[in-house]
């Protein structure tokens, strides 16, 4: 882990500290680009001719109906997903909006109603491990919004099979589809419809570089499809004063480092921390980590500051804004106004984030990359769109039909103004 002295860092060292690894997505695109084109062409052909080339095996049928599975799950483990899905599901339920209703002038009713977006398609990668709480975190909030098609894209099994965690989840959610399938041929699927792969209307879900650059490539598409947000490695920023427990912060440095070898780990911390123990607790926890290997490479890109105050560590995180922030502070609630830039925060001693990862509600597909300078964490949100409506009556539209009238006439736009004295003409005839 390299160290700095907050105070001894010019503006360009920081800048250059906030910036994450660059991601080349052009050599990506140039991969990706052959695989959209077949699925185009090809359907559910295209997709299976690219799952037997990269997951080795070629899923039949490609896409199944989850209410109809067998599911054979140890007690223990659903026990699990449904104490998680319980927190998610009331977290998300307390996100649905209201109507909202004004009356900007007598007579004028303004209005906005929510509606879900009909048809979502939800990745959940499955590359390297199944990953049962993303869909947890996809799922749940589309089937709050309403969605009537959630379609869920994974990488299937070596042996062509869904694992039962997903499976029993799909049904919790009451997913439509099931693609198995994953990587860019699945996205493809689903921006574009095939024989038995529903078009779908947005996107979300993490996943790797061919994921992503698929998501990129057909949002600009004629395909029409939104997408969540661009993802990039996952990361945690921790603020750790005098009083935070050294082996608790080398743990939650750790439980991000191994996500993967470029995930973005950084410190910063008051000089009352206890630096020297929370150093030789990261080697002495990374010791037995399986994924030791993974995490020391994280580690060793890693960075830390000593900052002579917390403002001075708020100030760095606010650039960096990172997609965790982790604040082991005295009384940590103080410095919620501080907070301007940051994915998901986890406030206290008490609270690391793998509680935010798995269960304790909040969603865990959040901006990486300082996306979470503009962007938003997913949330009922992602799922919902806004309609505004409008009701103006006969004496609404005397009052306000000659600033109509005169804000057209300005705008040069005849018609515009046309509609309205029209109407004005026939109310005073
Ligand atoms: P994945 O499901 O994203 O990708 C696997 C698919 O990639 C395979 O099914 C295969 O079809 C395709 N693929 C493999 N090699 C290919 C190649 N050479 N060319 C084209 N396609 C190829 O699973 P993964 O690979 O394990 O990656 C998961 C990613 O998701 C990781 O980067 C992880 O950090 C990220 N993730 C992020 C979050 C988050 O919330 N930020 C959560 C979970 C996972």
């Amino acid at each position: 882990m390299r160290q700095y002295t907050y105070s001894n860092l010019t503006e360009e060292q920081i800048q250059k500290l906030c910036q994450r690894p660059k991601m080349d997505f052009n050599s990506i695109f140039e991969q990706v680009e052959p695989i959209i084109q077949r699925v185009t062409e090809e359907g559910d052909d295209g997709i299976n001719h690219f799952t037997t080339k990269f997951d080795g095996v070629t899923p039949d049928p490609l896409v199944i109906s989850p209410e109809n599975q067998q599911i054979n799950l140890d007690n223990k483990i659903k026990e699990a997903i449904d104490t998680a899905f319980d927190n998610i599901y009331k977290f998300h339920k307390a996100q649905l909006p209201s109507t909202l209703e004004v009356e900007t002038m007598s007579g004028v009713e303004c209005k906005r109603v929510t509606r879900p977006i009909q048809r979502v398609g939800l990745y959940v990668p499955g590359g390297t491990a199944i990953l049962p709480s993303t869909l947890m975190m996809l799922g749940i909030p589309a089937m709050l919004a309403g969605c009537s098609t959630i379609a869920i894209a994974t990488p299937p099994q070596k042996d062509g099979s869904i694992a039962d965690e997903i499976l029993y989840i799909a049904q919790k959610v009451g997913a439509t589809h099931l693609l198995k399938a994953g990587g860019a041929q699945a996205v493809a699927g689903m921006a574009l419809g095939t024989e038995s792969v529903p078009k779908v209307d947005k996107i979300l879900g993490p996943g790797n570089q061919y994921v992503t650059a698929a998501k990129m490539m057909l949002q600009n598409s004629e395909a029409q499809i939104a997408i969540d947000m661009p993802a990039g490695p996952s990361e945690v920023l921790v603020i750790a004063d005098g009083s935070a427990n050294p082996e608790f912060v080398a743990a939650d440095l750790l439980s991000q480092a191994e996500h993967g070898k470029d995930s973005q780990v950084v410190l910063l911390a008051t000089a009352n921390f206890d630096w020297n123990t929370c150093k030789q607790a990261i080697a002495k926890q990374m010791d037995d980590l399986p994924r030791k290997e993974v995490a020391q490479k994280a580690i060793e890109q890693s960075f830390s500051i000593t900052v002579e105050n917390i403002e001075q560590a708020f100030t760095f995180s606010n650039q960096y804004a990172p997609e965790h922030l982790i604040i082991q502070c005295k009384n940590p609630q103080q410095f919620e106004e501080k907070i301007i830039n940051a994915g998901s925060v986890f406030l206290g001693h008490w609270t690391p984030e793998s509680a935010g990862d798995y269960a304790s509600g909040t969603n865990h597909t959040l901006p990486t990359y300082g996306y979470a300078r503009m962007f938003s964490g997913v949330s009922v949100d992602s799922f919902i769109k806004q309609i505004t409506m409008q009701k103006i009556t006969e004496d609404g539209l005397q009052a306000l039909g000659p600033t109509v009238e005169k804000l057209a006439e300005i705008e040069g736009l005849q018609a515009h103004k046309n509609a309205v004295s029209i109407r004005l003409a026939d109310i005073n005839k």
